[in-house]
């Protein structure tokens, strides 16, 4: 019924009941979940658990701003070779982060467009994380990602923003955690994106949703985030589950690439 478009369920964070985790969202409704990588290990790591759970976990590829030194020209040629199997469905995560800027702007802008080639090579949608860097994103994709499709992956900005975003017309937003939250502009950009252009997450371990009070977040909480946009749109939440899980399985193209095999 739930699609988690974003769960890294491969980290450490889950390491004692990884696979308790995800039964739990099984029966819990969550019907699929992609797993994005954030370097190249954790990249494995994400194809490895898809392949361990067929038809319902699946994996990205890339290399997350934060470790954006780790990428060179052997990790592309691995995270190529990656992309090939048929559990992988999309590159990333990739993007810019300037609020922490772990990583200098210039080797994220970069290691950015390296991605969107990668992904336009591959034919994949891309997952881009932005934060404190919206201007820079859209700069980069206005001249080199013109013809992608993807995710703008826990979308954090305001109505305009949006707008800019969603004039790129592969592409969607997603809405994680924050969406539950007090204080930021998402209700209002929630309200206005096309119901065919939106996605759900929860970007797991981080971002628990409210009222929970977990430590950590899973891909069972997703619902809590569909539940707050089903609110703000005023629709019942079974629609909103159908929706978000169709565009899901449309824009990561879900169970294609294996029949296709
Ligand atoms: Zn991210
Ligand atoms: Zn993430």
């Amino acid at each position: 019924m739930f699609v988690d478009s974003h769960a890294h369920v491969d980290t450490s964070r889950f390491a004692e009941d990884r696979e308790a985790t995800l039964q739990a969202a099984f029966a819990g409704g969550v019907t699929r979940i992609v797993d994005p990588g954030c370097d190249l290990p954790s990249s494995v790591a994400a194809l490895a658990l898809a392949r361990a759970h067929p038809g319902f976990v699946y994996a990205g590829v890339g290399v997350h701003p934060h470790d954006a030194t780790t990428y060179s020209a052997e990790v592309r040629t691995q995270l190529r070779s990656l992309a090939d199997e048929p559990e992988v469905v999309a590159i990333g995560e990739f993007g810019l982060d300037y609020f922490r800027m772990l990583t200098p702007r210039d080797i994220q802008r970069e290691v950015f467009c390296a991605h969107l080639a990668l992904a336009r090579e591959c034919n994949l949608p891309c997952i881009i994380h932005v934060r404190d860097a919206h201007d820079d994103v859209m700069e980069l994709l206005r001249a080199h990602g013109r013809d992608l499709r993807g995710v703008f992956h826990c979308f954090s900005g305001d109505v305009a923003q949006a707008e800019e975003c969603l004039a790129f017309e592969g592409f969607v937003l997603s809405f994680a955690g924050p969406l539950t939250k007090q204080g930021n502009a998402l209700p209002d950009v929630a309200r206005m994106v096309p119901l065919d252009r939106v996605l759900v997450e929860t970007d797991s371990p981080y971002l628990v949703p409210k009222p929970l009070r977990a430590r950590r977040n899973e891909p069972l909480f997703v619902k809590h985030v569909a539940e707050k946009l089903a609110e703000i749109r005023g629709m019942p939440l079974e629609e909103i589950a159908q929706i978000t899980s169709a565009n899901a399985t449309r824009l990561f193209g879900l169970g294609e690439k294996n029949e296709a095999l």
